[in-house]
């Protein structure tokens, strides 16, 4: 998920790859590392800041060596620490890998090589890799191991690996995550994003998935992963620094949006066993019998986390049929909450760093309760403090202050975790495994969604001077319609408030006149959706304007909203996951169309460290 750089040529391969790590820094890292090779290895990797890292090369004389590979990382598997950083080796120093990615069988490859005598440093998934290749490499070239470890491997990778036994080479792979390699006068770089490459050079191989490259200082061959030789096309990186850190888009929050399709992927692969009807949250460290007892489930959070947190109230009630209580993170410390026994927490943060969650957090802790944490950040406070683990969202880095990606993770992790509850009380596999199933559909209908986002930045023309708007959704469309206000208001600085719709004739309806636009999340066909009708007839009547968001293929709406978004058909229970990204966008126009700092909104921080 963060970055990968590698060199072969005649300079300093240290200095290359410093600044190659530190261009990618505005990806966000968690700690750093190097491996540098000739007749031996050096390695050096910290915890914490690229500088960190280099205060410890600081004095050392590795001028003489001009191959090497280093690495950025934003873990997923073991807590930030010096032994987790990458690069890793085998038993022996012999072989060095760097990776991105998540491997999803680690644990079954590592038991295997245990079982061979294999010594483990590490709590990675990573470092299998390199055990693997050592393993290999005594019957075997270079190439031939990597290849017969990639085979072993299921999930996601860019890899770079270096070996003693060929000192001038680098062998770099691919499968999910992203890897290029630059061609200069007499040198290479590998890297994960052309950022790193192009002060270098600007001639680079993309390589694909499944693509697996050999690369001296003046050579370099392609293969697939049955060692057939692929011919590759050299291009011209034709755009400057800056488009590239953001890939393109203008802003981060726009970047991260896009990336949805992705990140979603990301919170379910490798849990899910569909034809069993399986969730495995393996970070959950609750014994069966505790999970059996729960009745029930309060969930804490605070901002785009607890409208997180309400969509998973109506999963978890609805499949598990376990009471669910929603509460923000500030509220519930301070009133005495009645904790039961059979209560199980679950605290709800990306960064896992939120103050109020985490006192929240302690609070139940230290009263007894079971705590389960739902964070992106692994080895955030949060992470490291809940007494019965969690499960890691694995949306990458997040940097826009609003949060985007990491809501719709978190949804498609409490739909995991309602599955997970349910099927100990009664959910059957095949029950289960049609919903997961609906799961695995939802990534190209986002996709679909953001293939059509010029639709939504119309709608934003017409209403970016609007200073106030409403936005409206029933059931497990109400906490989209909070999210949607929320997203407004914090990018925008356009007032904004969400509202279950039934309830706007209670008040709300006296603020509508033909100034105040209402935004509605109306995405499918059932009771409820004529009921949303309703309420926007309501709002017509007095001259209101109707955005609505609605399922493909619905033409009732166009008689009754001015601007019809449209997501693509999908189950009650998943819609949100659809319904929430035209409003993302919306907001994001909106702002950008006002001129406002999309990624950095006033008074807003990304990691709320204060109560
Ligand atoms: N899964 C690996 C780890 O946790 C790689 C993380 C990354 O892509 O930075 O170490």
């Amino acid at each position: 998920m963060c970055g990968i750089v590698g060199y072969v040529g005649n300079e300093s391969a240290l200095d290359v790859i410093l600044s190659g790590l530190k261009r990618l820094e505005y990806r966000g890292y968690d700690s750093s590392g190097v491996a540098l090779v000739n007749g031996n290895m050096f390695i050096e990797k910290r915890v914490g800041k690229i500088s960190n890292l280099e205060d410890h090369l600081a004095g050392k004389n590795l001028g003489g060596f001009h191959v090497g590979i280093g690495h950025t990382r934003w873990a997923t598997h073991g807590v930030p620490s010096d032994i987790n950083a990458h690069p890793h080796t085998g038993c022996h120093e012999r072989i060095a890998i760097v990776h991105n990615g998540i491997i999803e069988n680690y644990a079954a490859i590592k038991k295997m090589l245990i079982d061979k005598g294999h010594i483990f440093s590490s709590e990675t998934d990573s470092e299998v890799i390199a055990h693997l290749i050592e393993y290999y490499i005594e019957n075997n070239s270079f190439l031939d191991a990597v290849l017969k470890a990639l085979a072993k491997l299921e999930g996601t990778y860019g890899i770079l690996a270096i070996s003693e036994s060929e000192p001038d080479t680098i062998i770099a792979a691919r499968k999910g995550s992203p890897l290029l390699l630059g061609i200069a006068d007499d040198a290479m770089i590998l890297a994960s994003d052309a950022s790193a490459i192009i002060e270098y050079t600007r001639k680079v191989v993309y390589l694909e998935d499944g693509e697996i490259i050999e690369v001296k200082k003046d050579k370099m061959k392609t293969f697939d992963l049955e060692r057939r030789r692929i011919d590759k096309k050299v291009e011209d990186i034709t755009w400057d620094i800056s488009d590239i850190e953001k890939q393109g888009f203008e802003h981060f929050m726009l970047k991260e949006i896009f990336e949805q399709p992705e990140t979603i992927q990301n919170a379910y692969r490798g849990r899910i066993v569909i034809d069993e009807g399986l969730v495995r949250l393996d970070g959950i460290t609750l014994s069966r019998q505790d999970i059996n007892d729960v009745r029930r489930v309060i969930l804490i959070a605070c901002g785009t986390s607890f409208h997180a947190a309400l969509v998973g109230e109506y999963l978890i009630e609805e499949f598990a049929r376990i009471p669910v209580e929603v509460e923000y993170a500030s509220e519930f410390r301070y009133r005495r909450p009645i904790l039961l026994r059979g209560d199980l927490i679950v605290v709800i943060s990306q960064s896992g760093e939120t103050a109020d969650t985490l006192a929240a957090l302690r609070e139940a802790r230290d009263r007894g309760a079971n705590v389960v944490g739902i964070t992106n950040v692994v080895g955030s406070t949060i992470a490291r403090e809940c007494n019965a683990g969690g499960v890691y969202l694995h949306a990458g880095p997040e940097i826009g202050v609003a949060s985007t990606k990491a809501f719709t993770s978190q949804i498609v992790v409490l739909y995991l975790l309602g599955i997970f509850l349910a099927r100990r009380k009664g959910m059957t596999a095949d029950e289960a495994g049609a919903l997961l199933r609906e799961l695995t559909k939802i990534p190209d209908k986002v996709q679909w969604i953001l293939d059509r986002a010029d639709a939504v930045k119309e709608v934003a023309e017409l209403y970016k001077d609007t200073a106030n708007c409403l936005y409206l959704g029933r059931g497990i469309n109400f906490p989209v319609a909070l999210e949607g206000a929320l997203k407004l208001k914090e990018i925008s600085y356009v007032h904004a408030e969400g509202y279950p719709a039934a309830e706007m004739k209670h008040g709300p309806i006296a603020l509508i006149d033909e100034n105040m636009p209402a935004v509605f999340a109306a995405p499918f066909w059932d009771e409820v959706y004529a009921k949303v009708v309703h309420n926007m007839q309501e709002v017509k009547a007095r001259s209101g304007k109707i955005i609505c968001i609605a399922t493909e293929g619905d033409q009732e709406i166009l008689k009754h909203a001015d601007h019809v978004l449209r997501i693509p058909n999908i189950g009650k229970m998943l819609s949100p996951l659809l319904s929430v990204i035209p409003l993302q966008l919306l907001s994001y126009y909106v702002a950008v169309l006002r001129g406002c700092n999309v990624d950095q909104p006033r008074n807003l921080a990304k990691s709320v460290t204060v109560e």
